[in-house]
């Protein structure tokens, strides 16, 4: 550690909120150079390679081969999938200085399946899956908490080519147990959730999510059947439809002043209807337009449950990839039938808006609603009777305690960091660059992508994240940037000779070891032993003049003496253990 390229730091930095942040810089293994940016210092880097180290073992122990592509990319590629557009501001662009543009890749399914493209052209050759780890660019809008969320990041991703959609499915499942494995082997507590596709369209798509609650990502569960999604891909448990028969007639009543559901709810208990009116007996029409790419905006109205709200991630989840806006005043001047506060099911259907409802609104459901002019409201609506939804629509909040889809329980919500995605992409980029290859017939077939993704950068810090307490990090064995921290606390020469010794038989043995020999006090010792991490630290101090030196589990917290004499055959069995 005298020659060590290290300065700890005494305190936290201003710009962090989050203690793996904190910690990472306090302890000299990252440093910021512009927001979303950081340099790697040299027990930083350590750590990185060893992430890296594990996610390779993984992924080549099914057989997935390393390749790495450039970071600088070409335009074209991306013109043809239309991402150098849809990356909107996400994307690094460049031009070189010909004026020719250029961008930094923020994922590679372009490169690889013109890479495929490149070189296979026989059914003999699949299925085959390739992978990198590499630097990649994002101008994240938010970048965060140092590391976690970086504009510049180090990912694995990795593309799988086969023939069938079996084949797929094999590629996916494989890329989904050796994900089980890294993250087993890091040390990260995690969930799979399903999640939705996104923009990269496709159809299984599964999600790993490290817990956290500094998590950005949203999940429910259900702790009966272990079920878990990312709240955009909840599925929302319907009733069974009730029977028309015997349901009252709808009627029009005068609601003065109840363009809010809770006016609407007062007046309702005020009305003598017979029962106590809640929220959820009112069904609130929101109006949104949605544009499909390339075409025109086109009104949508969403008729849920008065006491929930529309949650925009869900809505927009559920529309992808149409664009979704909320009406502008003239929006509404240009479609007067649109009455603000008292909308309901019937305009909407008489002048062909398309309607879609949420789940609950199933068939014989009766409802409080809007009848369309200023000032009145339906009592008795009833869903399929009176006014038939063109469908329905995944938009309304996922609320804890929601029954679980497959019916066992409520849901409870937490929240992750995502560490790990796994897609099956379908054949969307083989068919932009009309990847076929000879079939076993002689027929060119097409074969179909899977890709995936881990966060390599981001683990680091989810890893410091999960495992620190309020003096520093607590790094696995499988990641710590040592093995051993031998701190030499004794100003004794014997004891710094004994030291030495010992360093050297450790390094002889295969250890890696950080060797304190600063000429330091022993309490800014331990503290920087603590703040680093490294989880067992060897003390050679005061009972070095009695044979002793003593063993501290950074992980438990446990410390024991040993005698100095079977100190090396003790921390070698410490180490492999
Ligand atoms: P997020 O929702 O966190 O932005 P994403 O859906 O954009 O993630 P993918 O495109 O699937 O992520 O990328 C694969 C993996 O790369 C993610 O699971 C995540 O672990 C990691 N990752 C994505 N963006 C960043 C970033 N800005 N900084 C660090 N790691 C990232
Ligand atoms: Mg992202």
């Amino acid at each position: 550690m005298s020659h060590l390229f290290l300065r700890t730091l005494r305190d936290d930095p201003a710009d962090a909120e989050v203690a793996s942040h904190k910690l990472l810089v306090r302890a000299g293994y990252v440093r910021r150079i512009a927001p979303g940016v950081y340099s790697w210092l040299p027990l930083g880097l350590r750590v990185l390679r060893e992430v890296e180290r594990v996610v390779r073992e993984e992924m080549n122990s099914f057989g997935a081969q390393e390749i790495s592509l450039p970071a600088l990319l070409p335009r074209d590629p991306y013109e043809t999938t239309n991402r150098w557009t849809e990356y909107g501001d996400g994307l690094f662009r460049l031009q070189d200085r010909k004026g020719a543009d250029y961008l930094l890749g923020p994922t590679h399914e372009e490169m690889f399946a013109l890479t495929v493209k490149g070189e296979y052209n026989s059914y003999k050759d699949f299925p085959v899956t390739l992978y990198q780890v590499q630097t990649k660019y994002r101008d994240e809008e938010r970048p965060r908490a140092g590391i976690l969320r970086g504009r510049e990041f180090v990912m694995k991703d990795s593309y799988s080519f086969d023939l069938t959609d079996e084949g797929l499915a094999r590629s996916y499942q494989a890329h989904r147990d050796a994900y089980e494995r890294i993250f087993a082997r890091l040390g990260v507590t995690y969930v799979i959730v399903s999640a939705t596709s996104g923009a990269m369209g496709g159809s299984a798509s599964e999600e790993f999510l490290a817990e956290s609650p500094i998590g950005e990502d949203t999940y429910v569960r259900c702790v009966e059947s272990g079920y878990a999604a990312n709240v955009e891909a909840v599925k929302t448990l319907a009733p069974e439809p009730i029977p028309f028969d015997g349901q009252p007639a709808a009627q029009i009543h005068d609601t003065p002043d109840a363009a809010t559901i809770d006016a609407l709810v007062d007046w309702a208990n005020g009305a003598g209807l017979g029962r106590e009116i809640t929220g959820a007996d009112t069904l609130k029409n929101i109006i949104v337009k949605t544009r499909v790419p390339g075409g025109e905006w086109e009104l949508l109205g969403i008729g849920l449950p008065g006491d929930r709200e529309v949650d925009d991630k869900r809505l927009e989840a559920s529309l992808e990839p149409a664009e979704v806006a909320l009406l502008t005043d003239e929006d509404f001047t240009k479609h007067p039938f649109l009455a603000k506060g008292y909308i309901g099911p019937k305009a909407l259907l008489d002048n062909e808006v398309r309607y879609l409802v949420d789940p609950r609104v199933v068939d014989g459901t009766s409802w409080i609603t809007g009848a369309d002019v200023a000032g009145k409201h339906y009592v008795g609506l009833v869903a399929g009777r009176d006014f038939t939804p063109d469908g329905t629509i995944e938009a309304a909040e996922v609320r804890d305690g929601d029954p679980s889809p497959d019916g066992a329980g409520p849901l409870v919500a937490a929240r992750g960091i995502e560490i790990g995605h796994v897609f099956q992409l379908g054949r969307k980029y083989t068919d932009a660059f009309d990847v076929n290859v000879l079939g076993e017939n002689g027929k060119p077939v097409r074969p179909t992508m899977g890709s995936y993704g881990v966060g390599v950068s981001r683990l680091v810090a989810v890893i410091a994240e999960q495992h620190h307490d309020d003096k520093g990090l607590r790094w696995p064995a499988e990641v710590a940037p040592f093995a051993v921290h031998l701190v030499i606390a004794n100003k004794d020469e014997a004891a710094r000779e004994g030291a030495e010794a010992l360093a050297a038989e450790l390094d002889c043995a295969g250890i890696e070891v950080l060797f304190d020999d600063r000429k330091a006090s022993p309490g800014v010792k331990f503290k920087d032993s603590e703040l680093i991490g490294v989880p067992l630290v060897v003390v050679v101090g005061r009972g070095y003049a009695d044979g002793k030196v003593e063993l501290r589990d950074r992980f438990t917290g446990e410390a024991r003496e040993i005698p100095a004499d079977g100190a090396l055959a003790e921390i070698v069995a410490a180490v492999r253990g």
